[in-house]
């Protein structure tokens, strides 16, 4: 099984290891078991409750795309004090669920269909694979914008053309209002910004999306603010 949460997102990566930490000053012990899972893998689930026996658990093909385990973007987490996997007969994934959204992590266990209660993910596009897609077209593509140090300038900037043409795709966006919320990668950006006077934001702070944040790191790196 795919359980190498080291080849998610960098933002997910961080955040189950917070996920983790949190939950175990409240006595609950979780380990984080599904995360990143192949095309091969995603049809291996689907066939689950039809060509193969067990319960259905998923509506995605691998080939759809549209599992958001298959964007790196999503865990799930599973019991680990000794009492059962998925025994939730004292809500223990509902104060998991809670700790989760604290950290502004999606929640599967506020869906209705299907309600999974061990199911976590990055909001950033949203809560289906759809933005992803449409955006990305494979995860491949995807994964060229989660690590922006180790990119040449020609890719850095194939993406940042992408990534401008795309901004006209509005979607919700994850938004920082002060430096200190900045993630590590995209500080300095933000301060050359600043410093510079192009970056200004308004009353209510800095009022950066992830989205434009990862633009204009893009950006920085092609050299474009030099
Ligand atoms: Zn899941």
């Amino acid at each position: 099984m795919s359980r190498d949460i080291s080849m998610c997102h960098p933002e997910l990566q961080e955040k189950a290891k917070k996920l983790v930490q949190e939950c175990k000053k409240q006595g609950l012990i979780v380990k984080i078991g599904e995360c990143f899972r192949s095309v091969a893998e995603q049809n291996e689930l689907y066939a689950q409750g039809r060509t193969k026996p067990g319960n259905v658990v998923t509506k995605a093909k691998g080939s759809s795309f549209s599992s958001m385990h298959q964007w790196g973007v999503a865990f799930d987490v599973i019991r680990n004090d000794g009492k059962g996997a998925y025994n939730d007969s004292d809500g223990w994934f509902g104060k998991v669920g809670k700790v989760g959204k604290k950290l502004g992590l999606e929640w599967g266990g506020d869906w209705t269909s299907p309600v999974d209660k061990p199911h976590f993910q990055l909001k950033n596009w949203g809560s289906t694979a759809v933005k992803l897609k449409k955006i990305y077209g494979n995860v491949e593509n995807f994964k060229k914008t989660w690590e922006v140090e180790d990119m040449t300038e020609e890719q850095v900037k194939k993406i940042a053309t992408k990534v401008a043409n795309d901004m006209v795709y509005k979607y919700s966006d994850k938004v920082y209002n002060k430096i200190e919320e900045v993630p590590e990668w995209g500080k300095d950006t933000v301060k050359k910004l600043i410093n510079k006077g192009v970056f200004k934001g308004n009353e209510k702070g800095l009022d950066l999306s992830y989205t434009l944040l990862r633009l204009i790191v893009i950006n920085d790196r092609a050299g474009v603010y030099d």
